[in-house]
């Protein structure tokens, strides 16, 4: 090993705070560790300025001997003394020696609060998979794909190893349906929606790690059966002679899409197997004034035999799940059902389209799309290559991959029973631990309507990211995000929080800042002097970040929360920089010097905790303040720190380009 050696050097000193100053590190050393070590130089009858600075600092007396004052406090120091002085406060030292006072200064910054975690299990969110039947518009947008999306750029800056899953939920009878509109085969309408569905994702940078789509996974289909076989053996499948739903017309079975009315919960109207309104499940035949979708005919019924999840085995243990729930919402919702006497889950349907029952002279019935859909979950961790042998296998397996890894499920309020009830139900039968988190979201309106494909009452999220950038959009999904309760999206509102929350502030600061770079010549300054207004503003931002980090957290997570804080942040900004007086006059360059130093020091923390919503933007700021490293290997270690010296910052303001908009009209929608 070498050992390094650095002499004390007095040609390599320069001035500060009036007096002379030399690095006790090597460059390369320095640039390691955290903490500062000066040299310091106090010539013979003469003193330091009074200064300050956020840093803490400790002076070792070296040789000679003086006086050192802080505010009304005066200290005699002498050769190997040691001073210790807090962040901001003020001192200065006085030389009454007969020689050169030499000293030794360690400095630097208390240990600050970061939302960096300890990474443990695999976190994989899921958000409902979307049914290829349509394109997404902004009401599918804001509810669980922008969730996950962000929640997933939240857990990898704190550290966790996340993935996102999602893929389309191919075998729903409402593409059979759209199938039965358009002329086309279901598989026809399932391809076309997903390769869009995709796009639509992608085009809101909603990354995920994987789309699954059932028809093109190997082993999907053997899974699926296994499952269903294992957990029929296990006796949570049972068979039911029930009342089943017909047409008239030609007899075709009614399900879900196919069959409406009245629930028989709350009595609003629903679709068969689900009730949009209080997210209660019907078997169809309770249906109140039921009527078939697909044409005039009157509904009738007889007995046939069917398939049902049972929740009465695994209800201990779901009850147990419920205790540990958090959101004000879900508990809501399962108190809601428990108190409903929740009923077995209708999980096969007569059909051609789906996954046939793996049951011998029940093959003309296939699986429901939501049992589908738990089991789904639990294939895509699997690596799908190998050979399965039988249903104990295929649950071997399938508790193997699920080994170190936890579920974070995402979802909106009408997938609750889903979400709540059954997959945890699936995942309780198998053996297997349930779901670490749930978040629902509830409605997104559009101008106090509900989003309708079929009255053309949307806005479809590919055609409005053609007029505005996405991170605009995820910004305003987010401010209005359903979470806690229905929200509404309307035009002249999304006109004004462009106008409020980016042009008058974001756009407005960087622009500004960009401009008063040009007295650096474009490369960043660093602190020197401090005026009261800059140290209090530093301990302000200090808090700021503070108040919010626990809406960050998926047990507080809230959208609406971070983008209110992006807000307040950048209003505190602007205010900062306005009041401020520095900035025409060329007299007090070191406090501009300190100013801009310390916006600049905010907008690195502004790109950091605004990157799960505006990824675009975020990057491209930080790009351009810490080019040495990408956002996501910093995350959210050190959320306040200083630029250093010298970083090119020429073009700041290009990062505005992912917040930009074309304007029609005059307003951005008309
Ligand atoms: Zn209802």
């Amino acid at each position: 090993m070498k050992i390094h050696n650095r002499k004390f050097d007095k040609n390599h000193f320069s001035e500060a705070y009036g007096i002379q100053c030399g690095e006790v590190l090597p460059a390369d050393i320095k640039s390691k560790i955290p903490t500062g070590f000066t040299w310091c130089i106090v010539p013979k009858n003469s003193s330091s300025t009074l200064h300050k600075h956020f840093e803490f600092e400790m002076f070792i007396v070296y040789r000679g001997k003086g006086k050192i004052r802080s505010g009304s406090d005066t200290l005699l120091i002498e050769e190997l003394d040691c001073i210790y002085l807090d962040e901001f406060q003020e001192h200065e030292i006085i030389n009454t020696g007969d020689q050169d006072m030499v000293i030794l200064s360690v400095w630097g910054r208390t240990l600050k609060k970061t939302l960096k975690q300890k990474s443990k299990d695999q976190i994989v969110i899921t958000s409902t998979p979307p049914t290829p039947n349509g394109d997404l518009h902004l009401g599918h947008l804001s509810g669980p794909y922008l969730a996950a999306d962000i929640y997933r750029r939240i857990a990898l800056m704190q550290g966790f190893d996340v993935v996102h899953y999602t893929g389309t939920d191919t075998y729903q009878n409402y593409v059979l349906k759209k199938a039965l509109e358009t002329d086309n085969t279901p598989l026809e309408v399932a391809n076309y929606y997903s390769g869009e569905i995709k796009k639509t994702l992608e085009t809101y940078h909603i990354h995920t790690d994987l789309f699954q789509e059932p028809k093109k996974v190997r082993n999907y289909e053997l899974y699926l059966k296994e499952v269903f076989l294992y957990l029929y053996k296990e006796g949570h499948i049972i068979e039911k002679e029930v009342d089943t739903t017909y047409s008239g017309q030609n007899n075709t079975y009614l399900f879900e899409s196919l069959i409406s009315g009245k629930c028989p919960h709350c009595q609003s109207g629903c679709s068969g197997n689900l009730c949009e309104n209080c997210g209660m499940h019907n078997d169809c035949a309770e249906i109140i004034d039921k009527q078939s979708t697909i044409d005039t005919a009157p509904v009738f019924t007889k007995k046939t035999k069917r398939f049902y999840f049972s929740f009465q085995k695994v209800m201990p243990q779901l009850l147990t799940y419920f205790k540990q729930v958090q959101d004000d919402n879900i508990k809501q919702f399962i108190e809601q059902v428990l108190e409903n006497n929740l009923q077995d889950y209708p999980i096969s349907h007569e059909s051609d389209w789906g996954i046939s029952v793996p049951i011998e002279k029940c093959e003309q019935q296939v699986i429901s799309s939501w049992f589908e859909m738990g089991v789904g979950h639990l294939v895509s961790l699997l690596d799908q290559d190998k050979e399965l042998k039988n249903s104990v296998d295929a649950v071997t397996r399938l508790k193997e991959a699920y080994q170190g890894k936890c579920f974070v499920q995402m979802f909106g309020f009408d997938n609750s029973i889903f979400n709540v009830f059954l997959f945890p139900g699936i995942f309780t039968g198998l053996g297997l631990p349930i779901a670490k988190g749930l978040k629902m979201n509830k409605f997104l309106l559009l101008e106090g309507q509900k989003f309708s494909t079929s009255r053309g009452h949307a806005i479809w999220g590919k055609e409005i990211a053609q007029k505005v950038n996405v991170d605009i959009l995820r910004y305003y999904l987010s401010w209005i995000n359903p979470a806690d309760y229905e929200n509404n999206f309307t035009k002249r509102h999304f006109n004004e929080f462009i106008n409020t929350a980016i042009d008058q502030t974001i756009k407005k600061h960087i622009l500004a800042v960009d401009k008063t770079l040009e007295k650096f010549k474009y490369k960043t300054p660093v602190t020197t002097r401090w005026t009261d207004a800059q140290e209090a503003y530093y301990k302000k931002i200090e808090k700021e970040v503070n108040k919010y980090l626990p809406y960050y957290n998926l047990e507080q997570l809230s959208l609406h929360k971070i983008a209110v804080y992006i807000f307040e942040f950048t209003t505190i900004m602007n205010e900062f920089r306005s009041k401020a007086i520095l900035f025409e006059a060329d007299t007090h360059q070191d406090f501009l010097q300190t100013q801009v130093a310390l916006e600049l020091m905010s907008l690195r923390t502004l790109s950091l905790l605004s990157y799960p919503i505006m990824p675009g933007f975020s990057e491209a700021l930080w790009n351009k303040l810490c080019p040495e490293e990408g956002i996501e290997d910093n995350g959210f270690n050190d959320l306040i720190a200083f630029i250093p010296s010298n970083i090119n910052l020429q073009n700041l303001s290009s990062c505005l380009n992912f917040i930009t908009y074309q304007l029609e009209d005059e307003t951005v929608l008309s």
